[in-house]
């Protein structure tokens, strides 16, 4: 049986990725940094929590994930675990960008040491890309963060890059843009556009908070960008994708369209100067045309069809709650 050991396996990507390996007849290690205080919320909203086998582990501890890779010996690796959030990371600069980058290099160099056939795949982010200078951003595009998230990420990138270029690992880097899912964590924009607007349908919140609405943002669907990553670590030759949808929506736009379909008065969104970040984005979307043509992945899904589909979701688990 194949064995693959995920990194974040308590985070939206990380159960659904355990979903699709489970599927396709893996053995799931999932690295947790407590075993007592892990949040399996997401592992049992899809009936897996008992199918996958957890292991605490400290990724700056570079002893821990050697002796976890010679006891499991795993066939591939996908390095999940991030503080993720854009808009903390202004807040936990240090702590941020301390853990998304060693955990990267504890991870790559004790591949090195301890079996170098081992594949690996690190989820990095589009926010690397940061000051736009020509869309769509492709494969090719220059590198401006703009975020402590974002130079997290871009050290952890090159750091992939140079494993492979120095040591042959096969390593992949995925680039991905935003992806939602009804799994998606509550602080962020999608999930926190669509339970809050429940709210104020309910009756339990009066407006929504929002920071500036007028960026463009490339989002997609959770469930289909896990299968690009697994399709990465399946190619003969190890390399870097963009896994995005191809086009950008404004956030004002996803606002306007959950509160239509709730039927919400616009007077009920509200500008909070509190929420808007230092610097930001104004609009970013790529070019999936590298990921579609070499790893066969496909994706067509428009933005307004997994709205309706998560606004769905939301309100079948929000009454039963
Ligand atoms: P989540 O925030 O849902 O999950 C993050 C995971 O990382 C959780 O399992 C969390 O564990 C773990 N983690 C966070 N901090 C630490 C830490 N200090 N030590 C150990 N584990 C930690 O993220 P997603 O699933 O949405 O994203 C997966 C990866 O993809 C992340 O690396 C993210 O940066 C990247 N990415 C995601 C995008 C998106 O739109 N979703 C876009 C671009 C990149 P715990 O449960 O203990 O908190």
């Amino acid at each position: 049986m194949k064995t693959a050991l995920i990194t974040g396996i308590t985070g939206q990507d990380g159960a659904y990725l355990s979903e699709l390996l489970l599927n396709n007849g893996y053995s799931v290690i999932g690295i947790t940094r407590s075993y007592n205080n892990s949040n399996l919320s997401k592992l049992k909203y899809l009936h897996i929590h008992d199918q996958v086998k957890l292991e605490e582990c400290d990724l700056a501890d570079i002893p821990s994930i050697i002796s976890l890779i010679k006891k499991y010996k795993p066939l591939e690796i996908y390095n999940l675990a991030a503080q993720s959030s854009v808009g903390l990371s202004f807040e936990q600069p240090i702590g941020t960008i301390t853990f998304n980058s060693i955990s990267v290099l504890n991870l790559l160099e004790s591949i090195r040491i301890v079996d170098k056939n081992i594949r690996f795949y690190q989820a990095s982010s589009s926010e690397m890309f940061g000051k736009v200078i020509n869309l769509p951003i492709t494969e090719e595009s220059p590198m401006h963060p703009l975020s402590p998230y974002a130079i997290s990420k871009a050290t952890a990138y090159w750091s992939v890059i140079n494993y492979r270029e120095s040591y042959g690992l096969f390593a992949c880097n995925g680039i991905l843009f935003n992806h939602e899912s009804y799994l998606r964590t509550e602080n962020f924009f999608v999930k926190k556009v669509i339970k809050n607007s429940i709210k104020i349908k309910k009756g339990l919140l009066q407006v929504l908070k929002v920071g500036n609405i007028d960026l463009k943002r490339d989002f997609g669907y959770a469930p289909e960008y896990v299968k690009a990553m697994w399709l990465s670590l399946q190619h003969n030759i190890a390399d870097d994708y963009l896994i995005c949808s191809g086009n950008s929506i404004s956030l004002r736009e996803i606002i306007y369209y959950v509160f239509d379909k709730l039927e919400i008065h616009r007077d009920r969104l509200v500008s909070d100067e509190d929420l808007f970040r230092p610097t930001d984005i104004v609009d970013i979307y790529g070019d999936n045309a590298k990921a579609k043509k070499n790893l066969n992945w496909t994706y067509n899904l428009h933005f307004f069809e997994i709205l309706d589909r998560l606004i769905e979701e939301e309100l079948t688990n929000f009454n039963t709650n």
